[in-house]
């Protein structure tokens, strides 16, 4: 066999794993990840094997019913039955009764494989974790590399690895190989970690980055004269060299429109609201075309689960969230860099689509921030806050299983929400503010 194959079969068998190391993790046993509107969906082995359990032992409640039923969002899943929000396998001791009862082996794949998220590449797998932990949140624990050994094991079984494409679109229309797409976000990530200019700009010039680099290959390649490789080289060199002065620049001086952001983030925000408390079909789109035009002209006020207060635009008035402050700067910027290390979005979307759905994420941050700060009268937002919400929206809106079935039903949404990214003030009217400061 030559050396190439046997790299090959090699790399099938054992592949090479990369793991964050910026990431740590250790369980603290909170039961947060077995809580809270999650749909943990069941393969078929794991939900034949449980069921041959003694179940009454866990809960005597489950001797008169299933513990699974199908998801009402997308019926082709079986997920775990929750009782008052909580899986119907927690004892009330905060503890799996599966692992308690009958080993850690007995709990199903999906809770196995938690809190890991593997993302399948031409270079290996990348490794990186869920936010909806809290020890992921704190960032608290042992660096993910010392883990591989375990995390190896559990690849063997993982019941969800995402697999992105071998070429990357950047646009829509011009397609990157792997290898100039990593070189890319490797100049992407240095922008980011400039630490002279404030985090909005920088998620700002981070977009304009890649739309300047789009130009740069359109025009460059109409020339006919430079290869992708000689493009994609020349075009970092020249960012390196302005220390990325001209994305900085142009960013600075971008102009936003609040109530852009408040119009299409209340849209999203319905929207996820309708998975919580279920509607008809008919009724899902008459909400969500009432929540659209009172957004717009700024009647009613915005609900968002799992916070059961309502809030008013003026809620959201930018002294609420100290983005200066340092802890803040650091939680923020570690979750977008995680996002971008994860490869979030780019197994179904170019790479400036999902660089700006990173940029919508960060606005429902601090929108979930504010509000529980407001909910619960507090004059600003505070670090737990700040980590209770990154965990939110990592939780309800970047891995719920249920939003992209939404968007499959109902694609109007995701055509509005499409428009939006396309805007030219998109990026400034998403990171700034939705009060003008
Ligand atoms: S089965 Fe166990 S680990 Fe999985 S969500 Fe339920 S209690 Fe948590
Ligand atoms: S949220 Fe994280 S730390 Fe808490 S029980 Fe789940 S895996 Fe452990």
């Amino acid at each position: 066999m030559s050396d190439e194959k046997e790299k090959h079969r090699r790399d099938a068998q054992e592949p090479r794993f990369i793991c964050s190391a910026e990431q740590a993790y250790e369980c603290m046993k909170c039961a947060n990840c077995c809580s809270d509107f999650w749909e943990i969906s069941v393969d078929k082995e794991s939900s034949e094997r449980i069921q041959g359990y003694e179940l009454s032992r866990i809960r005597a409640s489950l001797r008169y019913y299933e513990p699974f039923k199908k998801s009402a969002v997308n019926p082709e899943r079986t997920i775990i039955r929750q009782a008052q929000g909580r899986c119907c396998f927690l004892t009330k001791q905060h503890l799996c009764g599966l692992h308690y009862f009958f080993g850690a082996d007995a709990k199903p794949k999906t809770c196995r494989q938690f809190p890991f998220i593997f993302v399948k590449t031409p270079e290996g797998v990348y490794v990186s974790a869920s936010f909806a932990c809290l020890s992921v949140q704190r960032n608290e624990g042992t660096p993910l590399p010392q883990l591989e050994p375990a995390i190896r094991e559990l690849y063997k079984e993982a019941p969800e690895v995402t697999t992105i494409p071998e070429k990357i679109s950047l646009d829509g229309k011009i397609t990157l190989s792997w290898e100039n797409y990593v070189y890319l976000e490797r100049g992407l990530l240095e922008l980011l970690s400039i630490e002279t200019v404030s985090l909005p700009t920088l998620l700002i010039a981070g977009n304009i980055y890649l739309d300047l680099l789009a130009e740069f290959i359109k025009q460059a390649t109409g020339k006919g004269e430079y290869s992708q490789d000689e493009i994609v080289r020349s075009y970092l060199n020249i960012m390196r060299k302005q220390r990325f002065g001209r994305v900085i620049e142009i960013a600075q001086r971008s102009l936003n429109a609040p109530l852009l952001q408040r119009v299409y983030v209340g849209i999203l925000v319905s929207f996820r609201n309708t998975i919580t408390k279920k509607r008809s079909r008919l009724g899902t789109t008459a909400y969500l075309l009432w929540q659209y035009l009172s957004n717009l002209f700024g009647l009613g006020k915005y609900q968002i689960y799992p916070i059961e207060e309502k809030f008013r635009p003026a809620d959201f008035r930018p002294d609420k969230l100290k983005m200066d402050d340092p802890f803040f700067r650091y939680s923020l910027l570690h979750y977008v860099k995680q996002l971008i290390f994860r490869k979030q979005g780019l197994d179904k979307m170019s790479w400036q689509k999902a660089y700006r759905y990173i940029l919508l994420y960060f606005a429902l941050i601090r929108w979930y921030a504010t509000a529980r700060a407001v909910s619960r009268g507090e004059a600003s937002v505070d670090r737990s806050g700040l980590l209770k919400a990154i965990g939110f929206v990592e939780q309800y809106y970047v891995r719920h299983p249920a939003m992209e079935s939404f968007f499959t039903i109902f694609p109007q949404v995701e055509a509005l929400l499409d428009n939006f990214m396309d805007k030219k003030h998109y990026a400034p009217s998403i990171v700034y503010p939705p009060v003008k400061e």
